[in-house]
Parts: C-alpha cells; sequence; structure tokens
C-alpha cells in the first residue's frame, strides 16, 4: 500500500480562502485582524517561524507587527510590551515566539497575554480549558492537526488514537483534542516500556519527539493515519520529521510530509485564530454600543 498523501499546503490555501473571506467582512466594517509577533533573541529556527508567520498575515491582507528584543533582555521590558499589545485596539492576536532566554520565565509571560488575544492559545486559561472542552483558541498546531484529518474526512470517533510526544503546546493538547472527539486515546512518552505494543494499534497515530525519523514502517498498524509534526534541520541541511517517511507510506493510509503537512496548517490556524479574536473583538463592541445606548435611552427616559 503506498498511502495518501496529507497535503498541508493544499488544505491551508483551501482553509486560508475561507477565513480571508471572514476577515475581508470586518475590513469592510473598519476593522483589519491584527497580529503582534513577540521575539527575544536570535535564534535562526524562531526568525524563520516569525518570518513565515508574518508574511502569512501579509498574504491574507492582515495588519501584523514583529516586536523583536534582544536576547538579554529583561522579563518585566517584555511584560511591559505584552500589556501594551494588551491593549492596543489595532492587535487582536499576540504570539510570543518559543523559547525563551533563561532569564525570561516562560509561564509568566504567556500568562500576561490577554485570553481573548491568545493567538497562539498557549495561555494556562486556554489549555486548561480544552480539559472542558470551553476553549477560546486551541493551540495552533494540534488545532491545524485537527483541521487535517477533518479535510481527508478521518473518522475520529471510536478509533485507536496514540500521540507520542506530551508537551504543552503539542502532545498533551492534542491528546485532549482527540478525545473530545471521542478517539480512546494513549498518550506515549520517552519513558514509554514498549512504544510498539502502542504504535502497532494506532488507527490514527501523531508524533512530535523531535527526534528524526524515529517511528518506522515496521512500527505502525497497516491502514494507519500517520500525521508527523516533527521538524528536524538533518546534518545535509534538509528538513525531516519524527516519521521515517520512505517506510511509513507503504504501511500507512494517509501520511503528512514534512515539510508541507502540518507545518503549514499551524500558521493557518494561528491566521484563523487572529481573525476569530477580531470578530469576537467586533461583536463586543457593537453589544458595548448597543449597551451604551440603550442606558442612554433609559437615562433620558427617567429625565422625562
Ligand atoms: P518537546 O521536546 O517539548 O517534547 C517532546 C516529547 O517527545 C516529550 O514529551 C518526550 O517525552 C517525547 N519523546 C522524546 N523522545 C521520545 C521517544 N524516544 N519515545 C517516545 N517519546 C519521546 O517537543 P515539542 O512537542 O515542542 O515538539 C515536538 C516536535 O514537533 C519537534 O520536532 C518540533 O520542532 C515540532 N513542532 C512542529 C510544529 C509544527 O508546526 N509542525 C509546531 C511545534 C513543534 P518526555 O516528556 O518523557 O521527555
Amino acid at each position: 500500500m503506498t498511502a495518501t498523501l496529507m497535503d498541508g499546503v493544499a488544505v491551508s490555501k483551501s482553509i486560508r480562502a475561507q477565513w480571508k473571506e471572514r476577515a475581508d467582512v470586518l475590513k469592510l466594517q473598519g476593522l483589519t485582524p491584527g497580529l503582534a509577533v513577540v521575539l527575544v533573541g536570535d535564534n535562526a529556527a524562531s526568525q524563520v517561524y516569525v518570518r513565515n508567520k508574518v508574511k502569512a498575515c501579509g498574504e491574507m491582507g492582515l495588519h501584523s507587527e514583529l516586536h523583536q528584543f534582544p536576547a538579554n533582555v529583561s522579563e518585566q521590558v517584555v511584560l511591559a510590551r505584552i500589556a501594551e499589545l494588551n491593549a492596543s485596539p489595532k492587535i487582536h492576536g499576540i504570539l510570543v515566539q518559543l523559547p525563551l532566554p533563561p532569564q525570561i520565565d516562560n509561564t509568566r509571560v504567556l500568562e500576561a497575554i490577554s485570553v481573548e488575544k491568545d493567538a497562539d492559545g498557549f495561555h494556562l486559561y486556554n489549555l486548561g480549558a480544552l480539559v472542558t472542552g470551553g476553549t477560546v483558541f486551541p493551540p495552533c498546531t494540534p488545532y491545524g492537526v485537527m483541521a487535517l484529518l477533518d479535510y481527508y474526512r478521518i473518522p475520529i470517533e471510536g478509533c485507536n488514537a496514540v500521540v507520542i510526544g506530551r508537551s504543552n503546546i503539542v502532545g498533551k493538547p492534542m491528546a485532549l483534542m482527540l478525545l473530545a472527539r471521542s478517539a480512546t486515546v494513549s498518550i506515549c512518552t520517552s519513558k514509554t516500556r514498549d512504544l510498539r505494543q502502542y504504535t502497532s494499534i494506532a488507527d490514527i497515530l501523531v508524533v512530535a519527539t523531535g527526534k528524526p525519523k524515529m517511528v518506522t514502517g515496521a512500527m505502525i498498524k497497516p491502514g494507519a493515519v500517520v500525521v508527523d509534526v516533527g521538524i528536524n534541520r538533518m546534518p545535509d541541511g534538509k528538513l525531516a520529521g519524527d516519521v521515517d517517511f520512505d517506510s511509513a507510506k507503504e504501511k500507512a493510509s494517509y501520511i503528512t510530509p514534512v515539510p508541507g503537512g502540518v507545518g503549514p496548517m499551524t500558521i493557518t490556524m494561528l491566521l484563523a485564530n487572529t481573525v476569530q479574536a477580531a470578530e469576537r473583538f467586533a461583536a463586543k463592541s457593537l453589544n458595548m454600543r448597543k449597551d451604551q445606548s440603550g442606558t442612554g435611552r433609559e437615562a433620558a427616559a427617567l429625565q422625562k
């Protein structure tokens, strides 16, 4: 069997077109959705990710701002900038590119972002709300994986889903989202005793370990849907995923390539979250105006 490719570039194009229409509606009302990206230091990979995100905003006609700081910046300076961005009416989504340098506390910075502007979905509230199903913004990478599965009409309910990796930004939210769709979910980590015991029963296998090509075709159930979140720079300069694509594609029914699979979907869902944040902002402003005119009418009636 040779697997069908889950093409993140093509799916992104289609999803971005839908969100662009929604952004255009807002722009007709005088509101351009805006994303602020905060970048600290000169990590080469982070700079590439940030550049791609800013470029994608431009392509969709969104406003974007890059707020860049040197690696030795203090936490207070970053927090002060986030407070300004929280208050800015031009900004509806705020993203802090991780990792941050050691003098800055990741959690404090992520929690300083207003929940309504947390376009990356990493705020403790948004992550915690995944447990109860009440998220404001789902984290972009697992959200992108779900969108990809849905685009290819992969049945999720009742299937065995295995997620390898338990990071707060990929593995754990991924597992919760699959669980919310009634998959039977297992989470594997570096401490899992017999990884193959899990991978071999997975109808859907999501791999997010940062270990290049660690999942091979021999570990996969025939016909499985394999989603490779990993992005690893190999010694020859090429990118590779956490799945050995060549052997896995012979066993899987569907598989994501690296690059061109989950990566573009992550950026797409960031744009989606930003537009949605702007829509909520517009709806809230409208309600406030209605409330104010209602209060005004009540006050006028009382004066009569
Ligand atoms: P982390 O390093 O935070 O987490 C890696 C996880 O993998 C850990 O839970 C770790 O287990 C587990 N793990 C490591 N080795 C093994 C192993 N041999 N067997 C089983 N589990 C293992 O990584 P992230 O979640 O942040 O990222 C994972 C990958 O996804 C990276 O390649 C990253 O670049 C990529 N990524 C891609 C994105 C995209 O848009 N496509 C977005 C974000 C990340 P333990 O907890 O026990 O240490």
